[in-house]
């Protein structure tokens, strides 16, 4: 047998007892788990070897885990424990984030008022910008990937799958279409792009929150793609009229079609409609 993390197995019950599944994704089923040795509670990603089918398969999991362990400490990701591996699956274990995903809370409350939304907008673009500074291109910006990390009000989002994130380097086009159909940016799409793409996804998110509808809507995959690819925004239908046009410049400049001429992560944390914290007002729209 060969292992993927390139070390001998090791059974990851020795130190954890694996508790109920919190969340399954395409690829793992994440449990709750808890240290044998202080009580403390995390969670376990646990990636069967049966979905491990080629080369690239395994690459993708050991960048996974170096991503998380590049990235781990940074505010807003979650902190990576260790990675175990056995004759059956992989596992990560990691920081609990026990209050659910962001994607939940969005459903749950329609859409945010300018100044919540801000504030959740600046936890995801501090963390875009941890990775585009840290040398990561995150490439799977959507609500679904940022957990809470626990059911407080002021709890912390935190990013937690690093499963289609990548490392940057200098000078080499990206070709592979990942993503989400809702969130991918048009030069993804097109074949040819880099970490501006990340830029666009979370200009989607701002969009969401704002308003609770995607940008680029339609009854398929093929037609998400080529509104996309028209890139034309709505900002006339409700509830556009009651946001500000600070928000709007901000949005705008995200969902900038050419990736050369689109805002930088700097760049939106110095906007001003981050810098005011979403002001303009704090209706519920
Ligand atoms: P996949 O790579 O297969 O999409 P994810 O890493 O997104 O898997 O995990 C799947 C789901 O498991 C998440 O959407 C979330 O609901 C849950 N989950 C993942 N990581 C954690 C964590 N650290 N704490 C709590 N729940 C988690
Ligand atoms: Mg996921």
């Amino acid at each position: 047998d060969k292992t993927i993390l390139g070390k001998p197995y090791e059974d990851v019950k020795i130190y954890y007892t694996i508790g109920k599944v919190l969340g399954t994704g395409a690829f793992a089923v994440v449990y709750l788990c808890t240290e044998n040795s202080t009580g403390q509670q995390f969670a376990c990603k646990s990636i069967s070897k049966s979905k491990i089918e080629t080369k690239d398969d395994e690459d993708d999991i050991k960048r996974e885990i170096q991503v998380m362990q590049h990235l781990s400490g940074r505010p807003n990701v979650v902190e990576i424990m260790g990675a175990y591996e056995d004759e059956q699956s992989v596992h990560i274990v990691m920081e609990l984030c026990a209050g659910g995903e962001l994607f939940d809370r969005i459903i749950a409350k329609g859409n945010y008022s300018e100044r919540a939304a801000s504030s959740i907008f600046r936890a995801i673009m501090n963390f875009v910008h941890s990775c585009h500074s840290m040398g990561v291109i995150h490439r799977d910006i959507k609500p679904e990937n940022f957990l809470l990390s626990s059911n407080d009000e002021i709890a912390l989002l935190k990013a937690a799958d690093f499963g289609l994130s990548t490392f940057l380097e200098e000078g080499k086009v990206y070709e592979d279409v990942v993503g989400s159909p809702y969130y991918v940016a048009p030069e993804v799409l097109r074949r040819r792009y880099g970490k501006e793409a990340d830029i666009w996804s979370a200009g989607v998110v701002l969009y969401i929150l704002l308003t609770g509808l995607p940008p680029f809507w339609a009854q398929t995959e093929q037609g998400i793609f080529e509104a996309i690819l028209l890139g034309k925004i709505d900002f006339e239908s409700l509830p556009w009229p009651t946001i500000s046009s600070s928000a709007k410049d901000l949005i705008h400049r995200m969902l900038t079609q050419d990736p050369k001429q689109r805002i930088t992560s700097a760049q939106v944390l110095e906007h001003p409609w981050m810098r005011e914290g979403g002001a303009a007002s704090d209706k519920p729209i």
